[in-house]
């Protein structure tokens, strides 16, 4: 179809002396872009008196440069208020906080692609779930799974050579403790949110909740998804805090959207308990897919009780299994032998120019 102004004006004045409030905000838009603003004040003023919020808000704008006279302005926002308090009742509003908690649960219940501890970057493979199998890079925060720590110790040792430089970021990593906390330090000055959010697990873990608190809620400003879990913890547990379940869920919801298995672990086990089976066990289910252990164990227990079908349960079980079979390789099967053996270079020699440090178990 053509565009033509005359007939759109048309079709517009006559829908707007029908009472159509949309009509009437695009008239005032028209008008407003042919710069008749006083005509298109006036449309404005009509559309936001039938309750159309955008004219309302184009008004306020028009107040505050001065182009409105506050007390027309006070007078549009009381009929506006009119118009919108008039077409509320009980189960309108029933029906809006239906459709609230629908469009939550369909993101809440959204199987994230992976865990929030995504993809090694240099192997490209999941992580495992067990953070003593990764470790965090001093210079650049980044976390790198074990296996690849490994391989550049292996190939240096068959070079006889170290660059002595972060297989991630190629800066030199830092020689001894001093160093290592030295850049740590940088990289929360620097707003890294993981930095920050072991910052705090290294408070908490010496007793000072409050700090850990304010460090975690940092972190989970800047985006960190493991800060909410700790933040979604702390108000279950009430360290730091008062106890608060709404703020618990609140933060655990999050995490678990972001991928988090323990957060989502923990809702489920909170559903459960209250008796919601229903969302317990679908977050369950979604955990354990993540290769999450104690999820797994649970639906083993609950199984023979009926709480999940046959079908559910073996799903489970090879879904579960398929995320632990993605973490696995040569690589990280010979760190963790190494780990066993006590020859694993990074952890157990540190005065060997350790710059890796574990970040703490969930
Ligand atoms: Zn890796
Ligand atoms: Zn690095």
């Amino acid at each position: 179809m053509e565009k033509d102004e005359s007939k759109f004006v048309y079709h517009c004045e006559e829908a707007a002396i029908g009472g159509h409030p949309r009509a009437r905000h695009n008239l005032g838009a028209h008008e407003e872009d042919n710069q008749n603003t006083e005509r298109a004040n006036k449309h404005f003023t009509i559309a936001a008196s039938l309750g159309d919020d955008e004219s309302l808000k184009l008004l306020e704008e028009s107040c505050e440069s001065g182009k409105v006279e506050k007390d027309d302005f006070a007078a549009v926002v009381r009929a506006h208020k009119a118009a919108v308090d008039a077409t509320k009742s009980p189960q309108r509003e029933f029906a809006s906080v239906a459709l609230q908690q629908l469009e939550h649960d369909k993101l809440l219940f959204k199987r994230p692609e992976c865990s929030h501890l995504e993809d090694c970057p240099i192997c490209l493979l999941p992580m495992d779930l067990d953070n003593e199998k990764n470790g965090m890079l001093a210079c650049c925060s980044k976390l790198l799974c074990d296996g690849c720590m490994m391989a550049k110790k292996i190939s240096e040792e068959e070079r006889s050579d170290t660059d002595g430089k972060c297989p991630f970021c190629r800066q030199p990593c830092p020689k001894n403790e001093v160093e290592m906390k030295k850049n740590i330090k940088k990289r929360v000055d620097a707003n890294d949110p993981f930095a920050i959010r072991e910052k705090g697990l290294r408070c908490y873990e010496k007793g000072d909740h409050v700090t850990a608190l304010e460090l975690w809620t940092k972190a989970a400003n800047l985006g960190d998804i493991d800060a909410h879990f700790r933040l979604g913890k702390a108000y279950s547990l009430g360290e730091g805090v008062e106890k608060d379940v709404n703020k618990q869920t609140y933060y655990y919801e999050i995490a678990a959207i972001g991928g988090h298995p323990s957060a989502r672990f923990n809702l489920g086990a909170h559903d459960f308990n209250s008796g919601n089976i229903d969302r317990g066990v679908k977050h369950i289910m979604i955990s354990a897919s993540h290769g999450h252990d104690l999820s797994i164990q649970t639906i083993k227990q609950i199984y023979p009780l009926g709480y999940v079908t046959k079908e559910e349960f073996a799903a489970a079980l090879r879904a579960h299994k398929a995320a632990v079979d993605a973490t696995k390789s040569i690589q990280r099967e010979a760190s963790a032998e190494a780990q066993r053996n006590k020859t694993w270079p990074y952890v157990f020699h540190p005065d060997k120019g350790s710059h890796i440090s574990h970040p703490r178990n969930f």
